[in-house]
């Protein structure tokens, strides 16, 4: 049997070869928890990433980032305002429940297809105009978005510019679900303020861009770091060898690593872009393509040995990484191309 061609997604990405020599790196003794030196770099070198004030802590998973960043803005009683296909809403399997201790998820967006998962302006303001100020509702009390979306689209500075005062406007949290940031910041000409621009918590994805199991919670307002602390350790997601997970964050950040390897894995999204056309249902701005495809077109790529979601009965979901071979990704979009 050939080894499959992998486009199934970048959450099964191989570790980067630094993230490796770091963790090794970080083998020699030191405190516990995140106790360790390197843990306790963490802030400085978000602030300086992003030139404001912020606290970043790591955990193991995208869930957790997302939903403890939640926490520090969300009441049990209050709600949380996020497209319909949202990762917290589809994929989260609960959690946002269970951390936010009951709060709601407020659904606002047009389903499948149009803006690609992002919420306009427009979108959100109508949702939340909709609820009445009474207690017999639930109220929103942060705004939560996807950058780059669930359809690989992004939110340019200046949209998030109109995001964040709307929200100041409202008094409502805005927190990003950064899984693929570093692919939007990519997109963005490398610009981590620009991608992140106004937002009050970030959940800096990392592992799918060549981590193995570190996400950064960065916290614009650092005086939230102690609340997060405490609710990551009753969580269970506080790991004693936790400078393991420094490592890897740091080593991302350390000469743009985390820039480098999302530009690679964007790259290679445009080589297949390049040989779908038409069938594209959404712009390829990151790392993840939308292709309209027949089942027996599909089944002819994976004669071919290509590796894939389905995206229902007639598309299909390609994602690249940082180590997809230029030749692979020429390949798989010739090979659309042809069909
Ligand atoms: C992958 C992903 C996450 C994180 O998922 P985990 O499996 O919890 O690490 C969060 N948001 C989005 C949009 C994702 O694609």
């Amino acid at each position: 049997m050939t080894t499959p061609v992998p486009f199934l997604s970048d959450n099964a990405a191989a570790v980067h070869p630094k993230v490796w020599e770091a963790m090794r790196a970080a083998d020699s003794a030191d405190n516990p928890y995140d106790g360790d030196a390197l843990s306790g770099e963490l802030d400085a070198r978000f602030t300086e990433l992003f030139g404001r004030d912020c606290a970043a802590l790591w955990v193991a998973t995208g869930t957790a980032a997302n939903c403890l960043a939640l926490a520090t803005m969300v009441q049990p009683h209050g709600a949380v305002v996020c497209h319909a296909e949202a990762h917290i809403e589809a994929d989260e399997g609960g959690a946002p429940g269970f951390f936010l201790h009951g709060a709601k998820l407020i659904l606002c967006g047009d389903g499948h297809g149009g803006e690609g998962a992002k919420l306009t302006l427009e979108q959100i303001a109508a949702t939340i105009d909709s609820i009445r100020d009474d207690v017999h509702q639930v109220q929103p009390h942060a705004i939560a978005i996807t950058q780059a979306s669930e359809y690989g689209r992004v939110y340019g500075r200046d949209e998030l510019a109109a995001l964040a005062d709307f929200a100041t406007s409202r008094n409502l949290g805005l927190h990003m679900d950064g899984a693929r940031f570093a692919n939007a910041a990519a997109f963005l000409g490398g610009s981590a303020r620009d991608a992140a621009h106004g937002v009050d918590s970030l959940a800096f994805g990392l592992i799918k861009n060549g981590a193995m199991g570190a996400e950064a919670i960065v916290l614009f307002d650092p005086e939230q770091a102690d609340l997060v602390r405490y609710r990551r350790k009753r969580a269970g997601h506080l790991q004693c060898k936790g400078r393991y997970l420094a490592a890897q964050i740091l080593v991302m950040l350390e000469d743009d690593l985390w820039l480098e390897n999302a530009r690679h894995a964007n790259a290679a999204a445009q080589e297949i872009a390049a040989g779908c056309g038409e069938r594209l249902m959404h712009p390829v701005e990151a790392n993840e393509l939308f292709v309209r495809l027949t089942q027996t077109e599909r089944e002819a790529l994976r004669r071919h040995d290509f590796a894939f979601y389905d995206w229902g009965p007639d598309a299909a979901r390609f994602v690249t990484a940082w180590n997809t071979r230029e030749e692979d990704a020429q390949a798989l979009g010739k090979a659309i191309a042809r069909l």
